[in-house]
């Protein structure tokens, strides 16, 4: 079996008769790590022994073992693989996305703490490092997106946030997207989002908002597009305004508005679907394929960071 060679689960069904056990959920951990069959970083030895109940691999010509979770979102998780894997597809696949309650419920998992985890490992799994910028033109806006989190206690009515968005335009359809929350509209905000996101030499396409006003200094060919009147704003940016009305439901439908501190995760989550729309069956494989590459992160981190938010 190769990870080439494998045809996506297409339902439900077919995802469970594919992924029943944690020694199936196991083998394909395998094959993500070792395409070509293992290899052992100690000896160079290609022979292992499976160690199961640990999740460890142990090469047969000098006992070193190789942990399959080590350095990936799964490790010293007290969730089952199998469950695991079933919040990456269902994350991965259902078109609005799911909530950590939807996930407690659908997952049998014992408590909401459990659930809330699962879902923003996942979305920080969303990101991955060193993504290739997007290529002009590129239409360039940015919005406000507000409310407050549903059973949050204690904590007053957010202020709105304000969110830049990016969005490649491709004939009669749009590509890639790029979202991030942004202090303020000044141009020592929008420019960095611009250098950050967009390669050098594209085409631009802003308003007339004096915060894009550097991007031509910056190696851009910039077309500032002056408003006249506010509702001819969507006409003018057709394609990133449709994204950012999308996003506003999506957040208001799926989760009732967001806290503000974990804003960027959902934006992440949002553009990870997004850029993946088409081809749905890679979302759950880079899913889980970019987990193999981040650092695991505990509960006690992410709410520290909370906190200190
Ligand atoms: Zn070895």
């Amino acid at each position: 079996m190769t990870l080439q060679g494998m045809s996506f689960p297409r339902t439900l069904l077919e995802f469970q008769a594919r992924f029943p056990t944690p020694e199936a959920c196991r083998a394909y951990l395998r094959l993500v790590r070792w395409p070509d069959g293992f290899f052992c970083p100690r000896c160079r030895g290609d022979q292992a022994f499976p160690l199961p109940h640990r999740n460890l691999e142990q090469c047969k010509s000098c006992g070193y073992q190789v942990s399959l979770t080590a350095g990936t979102i799964l490790h010293r998780s007290r969730v089952s693989l199998p469950q695991w894997f079933w919040a990456a597809y269902l994350m991965s696949t259902l078109k609005p996305g799911i909530s950590a309650l939807q996930l407690q419920h659908a997952l049998g998992l014992g408590s909401y703490q459990a659930a809330w985890l699962l879902c923003h490992k996942l979305r920080r799994a969303m990101v991955r490092p060193g993504r290739e910028q997007l290529v002009g033109p590129v239409e360039v806006d940015e919005a406000y997106i507000g409310g407050r989190e549903i059973g949050v206690v204690g904590r007053q009515t957010a202020t709105k946030s304000l969110v830049a968005v990016a969005v490649e335009v491709r004939g009669h359809r749009a590509g890639r997207v790029r979202m991030q929350v942004i202090p303020d509209a000044s141009a020592d905000s929008l420019t960095p989002f611009v250098v950050t996101n967009i390669a050098r030499g594209s085409r631009v396409i802003t308003d007339g908002w004096r915060g894009y006003a550097a991007l031509e200094a910056k190696g851009y060919r910039h077309t500032p597009k002056p408003q006249r009147a506010p509702e001819r704003a969507s006409k003018l940016l057709p394609w990133v305004h449709r994204v950012i009305s999308n996003l506003k439901t999506w957040l208001l439908g799926t989760y009732h508005g967001v806290d503000p501190y974990h804003l960027q995760y959902y934006l992440d989550e949002f553009t990870f679907r997004f850029n993946r729309r088409f081809v749905r069956e890679h979302a759950f494989l880079s899913l889980l394929g970019i987990g193999v590459q981040r650092h695991p992160i505990t509960y006690k981190q992410l709410r520290s960071s909370e906190s200190s938010g």
